[in-house]
């Protein structure tokens, strides 16, 4: 055998991965090089690749072989298997004919909803993965709902247990028969290609037993898709992105049922921006205000409050509102709110309140045709 290159490097996923890692690159690159989906004059080098990667995912999946496999290389999974003639020379016409192929990687492709593989034998219980799968959902929700926390109505779609033939397919009252393909083992030996090994059987699926009427509900499927509804509880804190694991609420499976998953975003407020656990936000005061100081009502996400303005605030001065920002999500303390001060200069002036400015300025020593010098250093003259 020539030198193979390493499984990890094929499938373009580090050393370190989770298997969710190894399946998703296998299933992007899958797509890419089925054979099915290339040009006719590509076909052959997409064959090699498909195989290629094919044979690395087949290993990096296995928990057994992938931690031969790390510890020895390729000659780890040569050695262990060979008996079995796994990874021989193979004929990849045969491998897609082979109904092993479609079983071992199969449910790679369903999870996304693909059928790839064109069907094959339609038996009750369709469902191969004894958990049921995860479903991922998006909320929306308004920024005080993300900083107060809320309990939320939403409804999502989910394939659930079929009521009529409760998840098996089958109609009510038909027979069940012995499967053909295994002869009611659920398993059949698979040597098409480069493996050979004990796979579930195709025909059946695992159960040994064929359904001779499919249920109508649910044609065969054993679970039909509905509309659930649930309450959840969204805690305080959270932000776009934040992540709700809600356990048991995904799509039926044989044993247990999938999880939740809710993805949070959070609306923007036309108040209020987010800066980590802290708000921030802006208010108006007069010049006036700003220079001879006086109070200012603010508006936080518990209602208004007066805040302080001391005697000469600036322009564009942060004050801080203690603990009137957002629970931290972990527990770790609330933030602040933090306010910038706009000054307001007036746009128009009566005939008086001119004249009282122009005094003003006056008596700051400043000539208002002047094109230098700031204010601050007029008022460092005058009181000198
Ligand atoms: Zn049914
Ligand atoms: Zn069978």
């Amino acid at each position: 055998m020539s030198a193979k290159r390493d499984y990890y490097e094929i499938l373009g996923v580090p050393k370190n991965v989770t298997v969710d890692v190894i399946k998703k690159s296998y299933r992007t690159l899958a797509l890419k090089y089925h054979p099915d989906r290339v040009a006719p004059d590509k076909k052959k080098e997409a064959e090699e690749q498909f195989k290629e990667i094919s044979e690395a995912y087949a290993v990096l999946s296995d928990t057994q072989k992938r931690a031969l496999y790390d510890q020895y290389g390729h000659s780890g999974i040569d050695q262990r298997y060979t008996s079995e003639d796994i990874f021989k020379g193979a004929d990849f016409g045969s491998i897609f004919e082979n109904a092993g192929f479609e079983s071992m990687f199969g449910d790679v492709f369903s999870d996304l909803g693909f059928d790839i593989f064109g069907g094959g034998g339609r038996t009750a219980g369709r469902r191969r993965s004894e958990r049921g799968r995860d479903i991922q959902i998006e909320v929306d929700i308004t920024f005080l709902e993300a900083a107060r926390g809320v309990t939320k109505q939403i409804k999502y779609p989910r394939y659930e247990a079929c009521s009529l033939c409760k998840g098996t397919g089958a109609k009510p009252g038909s027979k069940k028969t012995t499967c053909s393909q295994c002869k009611g083992q659920g398993q059949v030996i698979v040597s098409g290609g480069f493996f050979r090994m004990a796979q579930t059987c195709p025909q059946c699926r695992g159960e040994g037993t064929l359904v001779t009427a499919f249920c109508p509900d649910c044609n065969g499927q054993g679970k039909v898709k509905k509309i659930h509804k649930l309450e959840v509880k969204v805690p305080p804190g959270v932000d776009t992105g934040s992540q709700l694991r809600i356990r048991g609420e995904g799509e039926a499976g044989k044993a247990s049922k999938g999880d939740l998953y809710i993805i949070l975003n959070v609306f923007a407020d036309s108040k209020f921006e987010r800066s980590g656990n802290d708000i921030v936000c802006e208010v108006n005061i007069s010049m006036a205000k700003a220079t001879l100081g006086g109070e200012v009502e603010v508006s936080t996400l518990d209602g208004s409050v007066m805040m302080k303005i001391p005697v000469g605030t600036q322009p564009d001065k942060v004050f801080r509102l203690r603990q009137k920002g957002i629970p931290d999500l972990h527990g770790y303390g609330i933030g602040d709110q933090l306010v910038k001060v706009k000054i307001e200069i007036p746009v128009y002036l009566t005939v008086e309140q001119r004249k009282l400015i122009e005094d003003f300025a006056k008596l700051s020593g400043e000539r208002l045709d002047e094109n230098s010098g700031s204010f601050t250093e007029k008022i460092k003259k005058v009181f000198k």
